[in-house]
């Protein structure tokens, strides 16, 4: 049965809950209401240090999902251990493709260059829909709304793909509250952030933005596609349309 997006009553009650709540009252709200199912996706890119910090000092062991594509920057890779250990993290956990969607989809590792959703579809939804499946029941994202324009209304909770609940601490963020956290606990900044990449995902599809240009512009740039697909709405798995719970 699929669920009606209208009337939910569990978004509803925490979002008038969390509305105007810190990022890590939203975070201590999130643990209490789905203990053991709740976990936080990171791609470790130029923002994720904020995010992981304040987890880390309220759950440091939180599972933490990192969907490593198989294109990632080998910068990111690194950043992931080094930022990790210095947060404490205990439980970082990489999602990568299936070996048959590789084999039968992708045998030449090259699909970005012709077909980008379908990449991602593979590399990023796939994977991430299988583990949110067969583990958790909510997960909590980096995103803030002055990120771009599909992003402008981004609520601090709602029901997401897979009818799972999805948590957005930092939607009321702006850039310079990012900023000046990263300097109050001296966080370590991504390899590549000094080199003009404000948004960082696979190195095929990431190319560094001028100073003042939209943070994500370098993302699939000169192409129509601008969010990866993780976010796009999509019925729910038939093991999920059963399972909805509420959570709080
Ligand atoms: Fe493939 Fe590019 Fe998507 Fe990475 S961002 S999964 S390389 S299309």
């Amino acid at each position: 049965m699929a669920f009606d997006r209208a009337l939910d009553p569990t978004v509803d009650a925490l979002n008038a809950r969390l509305r105007h709540a810190t990022p890590q009252e939203i975070l201590r709200a999130a643990l209490r209401a789905y203990p053991g199912k709740l976990a936080l996706v990171s791609s470790f890119g130029a923002e994720s240090a904020v995010l992981l910090h304040m987890a880390a000092e309220i759950d440091p062991s939180i599972p933490v999902l990192f969907l490593d594509t198989g294109h990632q920057f080998g910068q990111t890779l690194d950043y992931r251990k080094v930022l990790s250990a210095r947060l404490g993290l205990t439980d970082v956990r990489d999602l990568r493709p299936a070996f048959q969607d590789l084999a039968l989809k992708d045998p030449k590792a090259d699909l970005y260059k012709t077909d980008t959703d379908g990449c991602c579809d593979i590399r990023k939804v796939q994977p991430l829909d299988r583990a949110l499946r067969e583990h958790f029941d909510a997960w909590i994202t980096g995103r803030k709304r002055f990120q771009a324009s599909t992003r402008a209304s981004l609520p601090v909770v709602e029901r997401g793909e897979g009818d799972k609940i999805k948590f957005n601490p930092l939607a009321n963020w702006s850039k310079a509250d990012l900023d000046a956290y990263v300097a109050e606990h001296d966080l370590p900044p991504h390899p590549l952030a000094a080199f003009g990449y404000p948004s960082i995902g696979c190195w095929p599809c990431t190319k560094p933005v001028e100073e003042g240009a939209d943070a994500r512009s370098g993302r699939w740039s000169g192409s129509e596609k601008i969010e990866c697909g993780i976010h796009t709405p999509r019925a729910a798995h038939p093991a999920d349309a059963e399972s909805i719970g509420d959570g709080i």
